[in-house]
């Protein structure tokens, strides 16, 4: 899977990461090529629009790190910009199967691997999470289907629910929800009938199921060589029966792989497996950073980049770590903490983690010391000279109405400000003189 994709970017950025320096062209032309391959995957435009806006975005904002390349850099760009959109923020929650017994819907149109999938996914349940698993196949019109689930379940050791002839799906549903109670099993999964197109008959026995069967998941099969025809049928699946996860089967052909990077931008539903082949261990769960690895085949520059960034902010924490030890704590240094606070969700979090400030802490919550005001404080210090940011002793009175007139706020408020850097800049002064180990300690906390 996606080896042509893999190709062109790898063209792309072979040439970029060769270059010494890059200018503004060179990037764009590149995220030029990378757009068209994108579409040329069958990647949906809109997706493979954002993603170059967004990366565009990100290239030309982003700190030049020593010890590598521009060029290196918008690689890693590039890389993590696939993984969010094959996962979307953060990382997808296990599949919901506590609560024994847990029933997973599995839908689809006919011929996607849908019974197949369903055997996959109960051998894997069995074998890697120790459940027992019961599987019932509600294909009516086509005992065959239903034959083949219960000659895949022998071949796996998962069982079946019997098959009665003339039962209709949700009859079934409900004797499978019966045994799997009254059999103690784990899970019990419904390969519900597939049609060849999506009609409404197919839809309403779906949401018949539904209704009597409250599953924990709804797992849609899809074709994954189908390309943006597979978004639709996610996207149309998820509007009338709603969809919790979706499995893209024959990963393993020759498809562009643009289901798969289309799938969560535009159905907004994780990509769960992906099948692989036609055996039974042919499942793999879908795991964003690997398929991004394996799209752009360029991982050691992803891990040099990462290192050099590592290393980067170690060096910075070094040098803010000796000013303060000398005392030194000005504006600047108020403002790249107070950035860092942004970043890692409050002024609490630091502060607690740092000797003695625990106190200021308390203060800083009675005086309301939210997100809003951090930034109103990064625009107070946006609005100082250079020279005030580095001593603001110097800051007079019509200096300071006009820094607050061009933050917008009172001076009242610059007052505060001031006073919170002097407080600081007495505490890191008092640090320094302790042992330097402790203070390095409580930095690197
Ligand atoms: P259903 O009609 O949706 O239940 O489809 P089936 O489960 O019967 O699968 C149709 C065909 O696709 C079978 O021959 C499967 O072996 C094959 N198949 C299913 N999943 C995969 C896959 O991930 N890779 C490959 N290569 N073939 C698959």
């Amino acid at each position: 899977m996606f080896e042509n994709l893999s190709d062109r970017l790898g063209g792309v950025f072979d040439r970029l990461t060769k270059q010494g320096a890059l200018s503004e062209e060179d990037v764009t032309a590149a995220l030029r090529e990378v757009r068209t391959a994108l579409l040329e995957a069958d990647v949906s435009l809109p997706v493979a629009r954002s993603f170059v806006k967004s990366v565009t975005a990100k290239a030309t904002g982003a700190a030049v790190t020593k010890s590598v390349t521009p060029g290196q850099q918008v690689v890693k760009i590039v890389h993590d910009e696939l993984i969010k959109t094959l996962q979307g923020e953060g990382e997808p929650d296990a599949l919901r199967i506590d609560n024994p017994p847990a029933p997973i819907l599995m839908v689809g149109l006919q011929g996607s691997g849908k019974t197949t999938t369903t055997a996959k996914l109960a051998k894997r349940l069995k074998d890697r999470e120790k459940k027992k698993v019961l599987m019932a196949s509600l294909d009516t019109n086509r005992p065959a289907a239903m034959e083949q689930l219960a000659i895949l379940g022998t071949q796996i050791g998962v069982d079946t629910l019997p098959i009665v002839k003339g039962e209709t799906a949700v009859q079934i549903a409900k004797r499978a929800k019966q045994q799997a109670s009254f059999g103690g099993y784990d899970v019990y999964m419904l390969d519900t009938a597939g049609r060849l197109h999506i009609d409404e008959v197919l839809m309403d026995e779906v949401q018949a199921v539904r209704d009597v069967t409250n599953p924990r998941e709804t797992l849609l099969v899809v074709d994954g060589l189908t390309g943006q025809d597979a978004v639709n049928v996610a996207t149309e699946f998820d509007g009338k029966v709603g969809i919790s996860g979706v499995v893209l089967t024959r990963m393993d052909g020759d498809g562009r792989g643009g289901a798969a990077l289309s799938m969560r931008a535009v159905t907004g539903k994780p990509i769960r497996f992906v099948g692989l082949g036609e055996k039974m261990d042919a499942l793999e769960s879908f795991d964003a950073s690997r398929v991004a690895g394996r799209i752009l085949g360029m991982g050691d520059i992803v891990a040099l980049v990462e290192k050099a960034q590592e290393v980067l902010e170690v060096e910075q924490a070094e040098r803010m770590m000796k000013r303060f030890q000398k005392g030194m704590f000005n504006m600047n240094d108020l403002r790249s903490q107070l950035e860092q606070m942004q970043k890692m969700g409050g002024m609490g979090s630091i502060m607690q983690m740092m000797p003695g400030m625990q106190k200021m802490a308390k203060q800083a919550e009675d005086a309301g010391m939210d997100d809003s005001m951090i930034r109103r404080q990064i625009a107070l210090i946006n609005s100082m000279t250079k020279k005030e940011r580095a001593n603001p002793a110097l800051l007079q009175a019509s200096r300071k109405k006009r820094i607050a007139a061009g933050a917008g706020l009172e001076v009242a408020e610059l007052n505060k400000l001031l006073k919170m850097q002097r407080q600081m800049a007495d505490t890191m002064k008092k640090l320094g003189k302790m042992k330097g180990g402790m203070l390095k300690q409580a930095m690197r906390a």
